[in-house]
């Protein structure tokens, strides 16, 4: 089974724009906005930072990017993030991860407004999602849990293994899986033996941002896969040979997880709006 994001995605989007519409009604006519915030000139940065305020627009939302040059330093960027979780009429702030090397992303992430963090990316968000409190999720493992779930794969019980340990992604990923009662391992550049671990994989989700890096050898026949990763060619984390023939289901590359990571921002900007 194909795990179609790209579908799901557009499906939420369909549901979002009426409640949006209901949204700018009760504000008078004013359309909230996500703020997306690029640091630098990455163009993959850039590419995702344009696609997702596409998506705002699809739904009626406005976006408004903030593009700041790669010199930004920490203080001028906590400064332009302080400035945008005062206005009222921006209702999630997105700063794009990864910014240059000069600046202390973690205290610049943390000091976005928790009711605006729409991207999950706050410390203190992702405290009180790994105790099971109602907050903003990191928005790619929330949109693979959203798609997981649509697709009725029972994960209580299953052993989950993530590689890849990364603060928005890997390790928020396996905490929300331990949310659904899920088995969790968790691997990393510094794990022995990793293809030992991937063949356990009952649920296998693949976070290391390393084309094709796990083989489709290593994993367990009728296992579920998702690839996080999205490289050049169109390739992911995970080796595409035989996997339809491996998994019981999967995510394509491309059109499986991108897709949710953008439509679970925008569904959770369209919650800030109602708070
Ligand atoms: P990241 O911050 O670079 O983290 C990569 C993780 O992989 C780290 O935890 C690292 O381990 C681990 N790793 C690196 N080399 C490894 C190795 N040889 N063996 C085992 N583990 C290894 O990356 P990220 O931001 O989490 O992104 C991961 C992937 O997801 C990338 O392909 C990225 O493009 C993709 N991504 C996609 C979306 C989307 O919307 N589709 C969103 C975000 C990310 P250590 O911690 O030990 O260094």
């Amino acid at each position: 089974m194909i795990l179609d994001g790209k579908f799901l995605a557009t499906q939420i989007e369909q549901e979002l724009k009426s409640q949006v519409q209901t949204i700018v009604q009760k504000l008078g006519g004013k359309i909230p906005v996500l703020a997306t915030i690029l640091v630098g000139e990455d163009p993959s940065s850039a590419t995702y930072v344009k696609m997702k305020g596409n998506a705002c627009r699809r739904v009626g939302l406005d976006s408004l990017p903030v593009f700041l040059p790669g010199s930004t330093t920490t203080e001028e960027l906590l400064a332009k993030i302080l400035e945008l979780n005062a206005n009222p009429l921006v209702k999630g702030i997105l700063l794009q991860h990864p910014v240059p090397k000069q600046i202390n992303e973690r205290e610049c992430f943390d000091a976005i407004d928790l009711k605006k963090d729409v991207d999950g990316v706050t410390a203190l968000g992702f405290g009180l999602m790994s105790m099971g409190e109602r907050v903003y999720g990191s928005a790619t493992p929330k949109g693979i849990i959203t798609l997981l779930e649509h697709y009725n794969i029972p994960l209580e019980g299953k052993h989950a293994v993530v590689v890849g340990r990364s603060a928005i992604l890997g390790k928020p990923m396996a905490a929300m899986l331990l949310n659904k009662n899920s088995t969790v391992t968790i691997c990393h550049s510094k794990t022995q033996n990793l293809p030992d671990f991937v063949k356990q994989a009952d649920i296998l989700v693949g976070a290391v941002g390393i084309p094709q890096f796990i083989k489709t050898e290593c994993i367990k026949k009728g296992a579920v896969v998702i690839d996080a990763g999205y490289h050049n060619g169109g390739v992911g984390d995970i080796q595409k040979e035989n996997l339809e023939s491996i998994a019981s289901a999967y995510t394509p590359v491309p059109g499986g997880v991108g897709p949710m990571t953008i439509a679970t921002l925008i569904q959770q900007t369209v919650e800030a709006c109602l708070l």
